[in-house]
């Protein structure tokens, strides 16, 4: 028998119009490139998505295309997620980090008949022109008469192109499958593969995340994340469907101008990689500063250390929220909220369970199998492939012949992990990070962490090199902070942190690891320029 309720089919432009009803005042806040704070609302967000979203149909666009960004966290690009997207086409959003071969790859795949370019990437398209002949239209995110001299074909400002848009324009109905958005995985190996959401799977992945992450309207976020990598970990959605405050800060990450922003904004709620994280503590240490206002804070998309956490909770006095995903779970799989439990705990002990990634949001369903597909208890001890299933998980990249998942609708993830009785998730590490010795496993991950506990190192890669006896032994490369260390005090250091056969048989120190488009360490360039050390000796 069947409920009697209404049926819904949610667009995510009802998401903005929601916002425009409920909390049209609340502040949209983005540090623009020229450093200058601009400050919009709720209200104008939705009348200028509006605007764009009707200029778009009137210009010929339609459901199912493909329109491009090329963007930072700022209130056009903002506009845009709702614009394109309302419509039915589908918004892409490239990272403007990508290797120039592989924006071309990823425009093309794609098909993108528009790109929204931010003026400082302007430089970036012209390196390309030729290669994407197909896009149509270069819509520059700035007023009229700010585009700057040019080699492009067809520019126009955004502020033009939306300028005979309709303010009181009717998002149209779509399907609740259709595409919404599309985003492409960093392709640290092969060609980027893409990752097409749809309006239900963005609606219902910013629905979990507000209670995956206690996100509340008294909140004011800092979206450090960015916009174009995983729909900035959905804030751009939940943060209207709230109704709480955005700060955005544009092409500004380092420590000083983040602390600024912070300060200045009264930011409650920060949300960043690792990596951002480092630059700013480094900065507040530096200048003896307190980052006073944040009360919560997540961070994912590497491991968490525990000398950061130890940071942020014992010198400024902050909540680390750890997330786990990818781009292919939207990204949310699990998070690791600060329980009444965990507050009553030592201290020790609460940081020991905050450094896991955390337990599966509702509506996932996470586990972990054996090389054979076998499933294996959540004992806390087994460790096995990552396995997910859930309505915001890929079921098939974009454009391929095939699903992605098993037919029970299982996507491995990649990683190596255990789950405890609990239901909390550990990441041992990337399968194809994990060194695999002698027959037994070391975690890349615990051994980096280990490293970065002592007060010198601040950032550590361990890489897993050949070896003519061993199959693989470890490699730790280390950046300090300008003290001098030596290969001995990193080994006496770890000995009593780990077991003695995962003890890196060489150590390096350089002045900067190679990272990312995302941010992530690029292990196998590291392997790649290694890997004959164990073998030579
Ligand atoms: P992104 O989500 O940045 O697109 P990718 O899809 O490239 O990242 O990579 C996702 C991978 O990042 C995960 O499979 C996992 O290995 C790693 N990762 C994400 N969050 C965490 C975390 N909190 N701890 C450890 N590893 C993480």
């Amino acid at each position: 028998m069947k409920g009697n309720m209404q049926s819904w089919g949610p667009n995510v432009a009802q998401i903005i119009e929601h916002a425009r009803v409920n909390s049209p005042n609340v502040e949209v806040v983005s540090r623009l490139v020229s450093g200058e704070i601009h400050r919009t609302n709720y209200s104008e967000v939705c009348i200028r998505a509006r605007k764009l979203g009707s200029a778009l149909l009137k210009k010929g666009y339609k459901e199912g295309d493909v329109l491009a960004s090329l963007a930072l966290n700022s209130y056009r690009h903002l506009e845009a997620y709702f614009g394109v997207s309302g419509i039915g086409a589908v918004m892409h959003t490239l990272n403007f980090r990508l290797h120039p071969e592989q924006l071309v790859y990823v425009i093309n795949h794609a098909e993108d008949k528009i790109i929204f370019v931010e003026v400082p990437f302007i430089p970036l398209l012209e390196a390309i022109k030729d290669s994407i002949s197909d896009v149509q239209e270069f819509v520059v995110l700035c007023d009229k008469g700010e585009i700057p001299e040019n080699s492009l074909n067809n520019v126009i400002s955004y502020e033009e192109f939306i300028e005979d848009g309709d303010e009181n324009f009717i998002w149209p109905k779509i399907d609740e499958d259709a595409a919404c958005g599309l985003c492409y995985t960093s392709g640290t190996t092969g060609n980027p593969k893409g990752v097409l959401y749809s309006h239900k799977s963005n609606t219902l992945h910013a629905l979990t995340a507000i209670s995956s992450l206690d996100v509340s309207s008294d909140d004011v976020i800092l979206m450090v994340v960015p916009m174009f990598h995983v729909n900035a970990w959905s804030i751009p959605f939940y943060a209207p469907l709230v109704g709480l405050k955005i700060v955005m800060p544009g092409m500004q990450m380092e420590g000083q101008p983040l602390y600024d922003l912070i300060d200045g904004e009264n930011v409650t709620f920060a949300f960043g990689v690792p990596t951002v994280w480092m630059g700013l503590l480094g900065y507040c240490k530096s200048e003896n500063l307190v980052l006073s206002s944040i009360k919560k804070t997540v961070i994912g998309g590497s491991a968490l250390s525990l000398s950061l956490l130890k940071d942020l909770h014992e010198t400024h006095d902050i909540d680390v929220i750890q997330g786990w995903g990818m781009t292919e779970t939207s990204p949310l799989g699990t998070t690791n909220l600060v329980t009444p439990e965990m507050r009553k705990m030592p201290k020790e002990e609460m940081y020991q369970l905050q450094l896991k990634q955390g337990r599966a949001c509702y509506g996932v369903e996470l586990k972990i199998v054996d090389d054979s597909g076998n499933d294996l208890p959540n004992d806390g001890e087994a460790q096995g492939h990552l396995l997910i299933r859930g309505p915001w998980v890929i079921k098939r990249y974009f454009k391929a012949e095939k699903d992605a998942t098993d037919k029970n609708g299982w996507f491995d993830t990649g990683d190596i992990s255990t789950i405890d009785q609990d239901g909390y998730m550990t990441i041992v590490d990337r399968a194809k990070d994990v060194i695999k010795t002698g027959g037994e496993w070391i975690s890349s991950i615990d051994l980096e962490n280990a490293a970065v506990s002592h007060p010198d190192v601040v950032e550590a890669c361990v890489v897993g090199l050949p070896h003519p006896k061993w199959d693989e032994r470890p490699l730790m490369v280390i950046v300090t902070n300008g003290n001098s260390l030596s290969k001995d005090d990193v080994i006496d250091f770890l000995t009593d942190k780990v077991a003695k056969w995962w003890l890196p048989d060489e150590v390096v120190f350089v002045d900067e690891l190679p990272h990312g488009a995302t941010g992530k360490l690029l292990k196998y360039e590291l392997r790649d320029k290694y890997e004959n050390l164990y073998m030579e000796n």
